[in-house]
């Protein structure tokens, strides 16, 4: 073997050793300058110092990357240690995510290749020499001598490979290690505040997008922590599989779909783009299963497809932005941030750019730069949504006002109405229908009061009353008709005849009274010049005009009387009218006794109804 290796010719080699010192922090890269592919994965030590010699190996094409390719690759260095003491160093694979990395070396005193470690992802964390999310082959070389190295790195069926390896000194890996950690602590810690206070926010306010946002947050920190290798290294140390990187990163895109289509409002306002959601969110899925069931070419597919799919959520949202939401324009420039961190590490994935630590944490930096504007956007949305409520209540309140007024209109109008009603009623319950002056109860009632008033002031009150002569007759001549207009042009005779503080009133029939405030003589004159006025109606009828005239009763008093007793003068008084011939006023005073005794003698046959 040592013959082998002596006779390869330096020349077929592209790099000579590297040369390193006490200073090494990571600078310095070796590994990509001498690659063979062993496509089987199966090759040996043995295979690959056979490959060496036979001129195999070649610098790696592209970037960094050797793209998705399956199997194994080999890489030889060299590394010279220029100082003149042994130098330890470590040898870090620069990518996370690695099936299996095998290292050997031969010093210049060995006479073989040695296998310096053999480590595989799916082996317990704690079997690893250095403590790194990454894998790190700690190696030592003797002073001033070259340590020729051969790594294999092992990606099984497929797999992107990055045959490169960073070179530090322990102290220097160490400490950049911590810095690394602090930093995407500090990033994580960012979006477990902004996923915090997304589901506090949604408690508050029930906006189911700020759920899924916290899940989605929550996702996220899960997924990354587990492709960055973390979970392997300070959660799940026993037993790890690359699938764990898959599964959480298909629930992390699920997760993702889920808020943007809540987020966004796709099936309501982008229904048909609403499908390539409903695709991403299948797609995902798939990704899930295929990595609980270890499927890695299916899983590599499908990561593809969704980092394919992934622009899509921002088209979407550049549709909702034209449709006037102004958070969906914050939330594509997120998203656009969150893309283009995924496609520059795909390009790097793909071996198109080279490997450098930008690209590395690009993906991780851009999805917590994503997280903090679709937070934002989030504010908006929030901002947007209390405006909404506080005009829909202010929209409530002027509502609410408008009907208050409208009602208490109503009831004020509703209020009038029945007063009206009210005062009618009362008024006709005061007046008789046919002529329209008072009826008999209201014209007792008013007659008392005028009495005491006329009283007080110390006024004579006078009542007269009133029997149509013969009314019967106009009736039975000329009708009914005839006879209510009969009564309801003597009322209009005396009424524009009377003061308007005098009572009058239709005591029934066609009797009526009048209550004045005047001295014996005067209510006797006044009683002669209404006598006249009824004598001076013309009723026309068929049968020609028609007159009528009227008996009245006087009846005076100076003293606080009852109407009641004034009207039983009055009425005896007109008693006496009728029997003298009628058409004529009598006075109650001017003999009383004979109308007394009269009265008593003929009451049964008496044409004055009773009071
Ligand atoms: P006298 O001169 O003795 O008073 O004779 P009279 O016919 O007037 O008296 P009587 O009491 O016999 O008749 C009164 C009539 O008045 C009888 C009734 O039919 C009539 N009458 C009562 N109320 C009304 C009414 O509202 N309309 C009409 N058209 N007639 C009425
Ligand atoms: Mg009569
Ligand atoms: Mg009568």
């Amino acid at each position: 073997m040592l013959v082998l290796l002596l006779l390869i010719p330096v020349s077929v080699l592209a790099q000579v050793a590297t040369q390193v010192g006490a200073g090494e922090e990571g600078n310095q890269r070796t590994g990509q300058a001498n690659i063979w592919h062993d496509p089987s994965g199966q090759a040996t030590l043995a295979d690959a110092l056979a490959a060496l010699q036979s001129g195999s190996f070649s610098p790696l094409a592209g970037g960094g990357s050797t793209g998705l390719q399956k199997g194994s690759y080999w890489s030889y260095f060299e590394l010279h240690n220029t100082h003149q003491q042994a130098l330890p160093l470590h040898l870090e694979y620069v990518d996370h995510q690695l099936i299996r990395l095998q290292a050997f070396a031969r010093g210049e005193s060995s006479a073989d290749f040695l296998e310096l470690v053999d480590l595989a992802m799916g082996e317990p964390f704690t079997q690893r020499p250095v403590f790194h999310n990454r894998f790190v082959v700690p190696v030592e070389l003797p002073p001033g001598e070259t340590v020729k190295f051969l790594v294999r790195y092992d990606s099984e069926e497929a797999g992107f490979v990055f045959p490169s390896m960073r070179i530090w000194t322990p102290d220097a890996l160490s400490k950049s290690h911590t810095g690394e950690t602090a930093i995407l602590a500090f990033l994580f810690g960012g979006i477990a505040l902004i996923s915090l206070f997304s589901l506090i926010v949604g408690i508050t306010t029930g906006d189911s997008s700020f759920f899924a946002y916290f899940v989605y947050g929550i996702s996220k920190i899960v997924a990354w922590g587990t492709i960055l290798g973390f979970t392997h290294q300070y959660v799940l140390q026993q037993d790890f599989h690359w699938s764990y990187m898959s599964a959480t990163g298909a629930i992390s895109i699920l997760c993702g779909v889920v808020f943007d289509r809540l987020f966004l409002q796709t099936r309501k306002y982008t229904p048909r783009l609403d499908y390539i959601l409903i695709l991403m969110m299948v797609n995902a899925g798939i990704l899930l299963i295929s990595a609980i069931l270890q499927l890695k070419a299916v899983a590599l597919i499908s990561i593809t497809l969704a980092l394919l799919l992934y622009p899509a959520s921002t088209v979407i949202a550049l549709v909702r932005w034209r449709q006037g939401s102004s958070e969906a324009a914050v939330f594509a420039v997120g998203w656009t941030l969150l893309l283009a961190g995924l496609f520059y590490q795909a390009l790097r994935d793909l071996g198109v750019v080279d490997h450098n630590l930008v690209n590395y944490y690009l993906p991780p930096l851009s999805s917590f730069v994503e997280m903090v504007t679709i937070m934002a956007a989030m504010g908006i949305k929030l901002r947007r949504v209390r405006i909404q409520a506080l005009e829909s209540e202010r929209q409530y309140r002027r509502h609410l006002e408008q009907s208050k007024v409208k009602l208490e209109g109503l009831v004020r109008a509703r209020t009038e109405e029945l007063e009206k009603a009210k005062q009618l009623a009362e008024m006709e319950a005061r007046t008789d229908p046919l002529t329209g002056i008072r009826n008999r109860r209201s014209f007792l009632a008013d007659a008392e009061l005028c009495i005491k008033r006329a009283y007080r002031q110390s006024e004579p009150a006078s009542l007269l009353m009133f029997d149509i002569d013969h009314f019967k007759s106009i009736n039975d001549e000329h009708g009914h008709g005839v006879g209510d207009e009969a009564l309801r042009q003597f009322s209009a005779a005396i009424q524009t005849k009377i003061r308007e503080t005098d009572v009058f009133g239709r005591l029934g029939g066609e009797e009526f009274a009048l209550l004045i405030t005047e001295s014996r003589p005067d209510s006797l004159h006044t009683a002669e010049r209404l006598r006249d006025a009824i004598a001076g109606i013309r009723l026309p009828t068929p049968a020609g005009e028609v007159s009528f005239t009227s008996s009245i009763g006087v009846a005076h008093t100076d003293n606080d009387v009852s109407v009641e007793q004034l009207m039983r003068q009055a009425d005896l008084a007109l008693y006496r009218a009728k029997q003298q011939g009628r058409n004529q006023v009598v006075d109650y005073a001017s003999d009383a006794d004979t109308a007394t005794e009269r009265r008593l003698t003929t009451s049964d046959t008496a044409g004055v109804e009773p009071a």
